[in-house]
């Protein structure tokens, strides 16, 4: 009877302690799923969706080659785009693009282009956080999508046979020029003057094949550009010898300059290109002062349109472009399907011949400079150009050195009369 008290009592204790345990047991696993969940919960938290881009506004530019439409955006996007009623010649078609998590900003506007191309461009939000732009087509052979950064934008370019005459569209062009830009046109009486071939003139064919130059003068208003270590800007360096190299130009050469801008203001890149293309010039030159990290890095480098070969490159580029380097890569990526019109070789060898009388005209003044020779990179401001452009980088403003070169106004000039030399050899060499 006692062994079976003491087998019972025996029993409970057995019972008691382990529902004690697994009480035990159900709140530790109460318990630790908190301490553990924590972290995980702050890993699984979604990232908040970026709240949807404005659609802020259209604008275009007529060229004899092409119209480019540019739409403002406030920040980058993705896009679907695709092609409705590309039918037989003359048939009029739709180009259509999807700009993905957007909305349509307060003032933004359908425009009327109407110049033998494009109809006009239509915007519209199509369905919640998708707004749709409608470019109607006239004859159109191909077109080309590309983004630009800070500040966002979409900008397409659109080829085709453009039924227009000449006479008309240059006027067209000049009032388009006149009323979207500050750029410079030369005034119609000017204009007749410096294109008439001169006597000499007729006597070389060469001569005639270049005519008209665009000088382009980088950066501007908001936008300084590189910026040395006394405070001097890259876009007043440039901007002085892009208008010493206009006069001498038109006073050595005889040729036409139109100046993308000729005081401080701003100007989108895509905008410089589609003047070249709108004026129809021969040549297009962009003036530059580089900046590097190594402040020892100096010298003269010029470039033309292609791929990167190099990183230091590809930083160059997001830093004239005003962007960062992923959005180079992206550049990089569809940059063969934006370059079908670019004259290549014909750049290549423009880029050579200011290169090389450059380099000669510094270093007798300047016995030190480096020339780091012609290099390809791609520089949203050749994107689009039609005719043989390049963009110059006359010296280094990061480097102390050649900043005090930068900031003398007699260097501004040997600068322009070694472009001038360059663009001179480049024409002879068309003989
Ligand atoms: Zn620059």
């Amino acid at each position: 009877m006692r062994h079976l008290r003491s087998c019972i009592y025996l029993l409970i204790t057995l019972a008691l302690s382990l529902a004690l345990v697994s009480a035990a047991d159900a709140a530790s696993k109460k318990k630790s799923p908190q301490k553990t969940k924590r972290p995980a919960v702050v890993k699984q938290e979604p990232p908040p969706p970026p709240p949807p881009a404005q659609v802020l506004e259209l604008k275009h530019w007529s060229t004899p080659d092409y119209t480019r439409v540019a739409v403002s955006l406030d920040r980058d996007v993705t896009w679907k785009s695709y092609e409705l009623d590309k039918g037989s010649a003359g048939k009029p078609g739709r180009i259509v693009i999807d700009i993905q998590n957007s909305q349509l900003g307060a003032a933004i506007r359908d425009i009327t282009i109407g110049d033998g191309l494009v109809k006009g461009v239509r915007v519209a939000l199509f369905r919640a956080g998708v707004v749709r732009v409608v470019l109607d087509t006239d004859q159109i052979i191909d077109y080309k999508i590309f983004p630009l950064s800070d500040p966002s934008k979409l900008i397409i370019d659109v080829r085709g046979e453009r039924p227009t005459e000449i006479s008309r569209l240059e006027s067209g062009l000049t009032n388009l020029v006149n009323a979207a830009s500050a750029a410079e046109l030369p005034k119609p009486a000017e204009h007749r003057e410096a294109t008439k071939p001169r006597p000499s003139q007729k006597q070389h064919p060469a001569i005639a094949k270049v005519r008209r130059i665009v000088v382009d003068p980088g950066h501007g208003g908001h936008d300084p550009g590189a910026v040395g270590q006394s405070g001097l800007q890259e876009k007043e360096v440039v901007l002085s010898i892009g208008l010493k190299l206009r006069k001498k130009l038109q006073d050595e050469l005889g040729l036409d300059v139109v100046m993308t801008r000729s005081t401080d203001v701003f100007i989108p890149l895509e905008e410089r290109t589609a003047i070249a293309n709108k004026v129809g010039a021969d040549l297009f030159v962009s003036i530059h002062a580089n900046a590097a990290p190594n402040r020892n890095a100096s010298g003269i480098e010029t470039y033309y349109l292609n791929l990167a070969k190099t990183e230091k490159v590809a930083q160059l580029a997001a830093k004239e472009n005003g962007t960062s380097l992923e959005k180079v890569s992206t550049l990089q990526a569809i940059l063969f399907d934006l370059m079908a019109n670019y004259k290549l070789n014909d750049s290549a060898h423009l880029a050579e011949e200011v290169q090389k009388a450059l380099y000669k005209t510094i270093k007798g003044r300047h016995n030190d400079t480096k020339s780091l020779g012609v290099k390809q990179g791609p520089f949203y401001v050749l994107v689009g150009a039609t005719m043989p452009s390049i963009l110059v980088e006359t010296a280094f403003i990061s480097n102390s050195a050649e900043e005090a070169h930068l900031q003398d106004p007699a260097f501004h000039d040997l600068a322009a009369d070694g472009i001038l030399d360059g663009i001179r050899g480049y024409i002879a060499s068309l003989n």
